[in-house]
């Protein structure tokens, strides 16, 4: 049993570790917290994280292009059908998690608990940002004009006050335009596909790549759970003080936090179980330093490497599934932002006292998943994106404020439960194309023979 225990330890070294950083890191910045020599330090403390950050993001670019190149032209002929049915799981769990969130924050009524939150830190989004120009940019950012600019700059249009009036102002803004190269990349890939012999040098070039990259997130994966433990003990350094929240904001915090449990504990994991009929926790549990990294950089794009990692060596999920849903998913799918902003626009709408009409609701709901196909997977993107569920039924975006306070916290937790709807989505189109990934396996198996 020695053995066997010894065995246990080394093949869950990394989930142990990077667990045991969370709780560490807490603990640390607790500690740090009560000595309160923050402040100062906080930047030093949080710095090793900040090399996280850093070396993830760093491999994100390549990553994203590579894998959907190579994943998608070595699909070939079944990629269509497994667009669509990764298309239609995207829609499907937002819409859930969707109304998972307006019927507890209907029920909840966060909004009208107690007296009117402290926590008023005015300023911040002055510019209101019309819904037809929201949705513009989003189209736009999908077809970007220039390939390289892509890599660093993200297209949004901003205003100018004339005479009291606001007026668009095309320009561009920083950020990766990961939506962009998205949609380059996969119609790259597609046509790769087509070409056969010809496309062979480059479809190579493009593997080798994607196989350096996974190998240098190999690498990184050594010290997630150093940059996690530093990323968690400085956040909690700098956190305001949560004794000061008033009630509603507290409501509204627990109401978001009940949405997402139930959505990634008990939603996703059904849907799983529905479509495979395997256990969705034992499948979770593989996942599990994905979605720790998640809550330590609240970013799915950063924790996108290590979401490959955990699918393709713990999981063992197909190589040709993960490459080519995984980067699409962490771009536009994202649960956790969506039910966020749903239920954020309509504890706002409480707050302001709005009458909440159906077709109210309605908007919401059709805006709050356009919000988070729109944001980005970056720290705090759906505070920014949230500009558009507001706008849409009237209510001013300095509201946005009222929730400011609570959003850094709210943001690592919708950060996990976007990556697990990534994840588990991965697991189902694999099951449902089992068939065709197998038949394609032998067909090649043909093709080689042949040569
Ligand atoms: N931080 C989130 C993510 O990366 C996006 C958001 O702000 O909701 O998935």
């Amino acid at each position: 049993s020695f053995v066997s225990k010894q065995n246990f330890l080394r093949q869950n070294a990394f989930v142990i570790l990077a667990v045991a950083a969370v709780f560490a890191g807490v603990i640390l910045g607790s500690a740090l917290r009560s000595w309160s020599i923050c402040p100062r330090h906080v930047q030093s403390l949080s710095f090793p994280g900040e090399m996280l950050m850093r070396m993830l993001q760093m491999l994100v670019l390549p990553l994203i292009v590579s894998s959907l190149i190579t994943g998608i032209s070595s699909l070939d002929n079944n990629v269509g059908r497994m667009g669509v049915q990764a298309l239609i799981y995207y829609m499907l769990t937002t819409i859930i998690a969707v109304f998972t969130g307006i019927t507890l924050v209907i029920a909840l009524q966060p909004g009208k608990r107690g007296r009117t939150s402290q926590v008023l830190s005015g300023g911040g989004f002055n510019e209101s940002l019309p819904t037809t120009d929201a949705f513009l940019d989003l189209i736009r950012n999908m077809f970007p004009s220039n390939i390289v600019e892509a890599c660093f700059k993200q297209y949004k249009t901003s205003y100018e006050s004339r005479n009291g009036t606001l007026v668009p102002t095309p320009s561009s803004s920083s950020g990766v335009n990961a939506l962009g190269l998205v949609v380059f990349s996969t119609a790259f890939g597609f046509v790769l596909g087509r070409m056969r012999e010809q496309g062979r040098p480059l479809r190579n070039f493009f593997d080798c790549l994607n196989e350096a990259i996974m190998r240098l997130v190999g690498i990184v994966i050594w010290y997630t759970p150093v940059g996690i433990l530093f990323l968690i003990a400085g956040k909690i350094c700098e956190m305001e003080d949560l004794g000061l929240m008033g009630s509603r904001l507290l409501w509204f915090t627990l109401c978001v936090i009940l949405g997402l449990l139930i959505h990634s504990l008990l939603a996703l994991p059904l849907l799983y179980f529905l479509v495979t009929w395997k256990n969705p926790y034992l499948f979770m549990a593989g996942l599990l330093q994905a979605l720790v990294t998640a809550l330590g950089t609240s970013s799915s794009s950063a924790s996108l490497p290590v979401t490959f990692h955990c699918l393709e060596e713990n999981n063992g999920v197909d190589k040709r599934v993960t490459r080519f849903m995984l980067p699409v998913g962490a771009t536009v799918n994202m649960d956790g932002t969506a039910l966020y902003e749903a239920v954020a626009a309509i504890f706002i709408a409480q707050i302001a006292d709005m009458e909440l009409t159906f077709a109210k609701v309605i908007t919401i709901s059709i805006t709050a998943t356009a919000a988070s196909i729109g944001a980005a997977g970056i720290p705090q993107a759906g505070l920014v994106t949230m500009m558009i569920v507001l706008t849409s039924v009237g209510l001013p975006t300095e509201h946005i404020s009222l929730i400011i306070a609570v959003d850094w916290l709210l943001d690592r937790l919708r950060t996990m439960t976007n990556v697990l709807g990534d994840s588990l989505g991965v697991g189902i189109v694999e099951h449902l194309s089992r068939q065709e990934l197998q038949s394609h396996d032998s067909t090649d198996a043909g093709h080689s023979d042949a040569e």
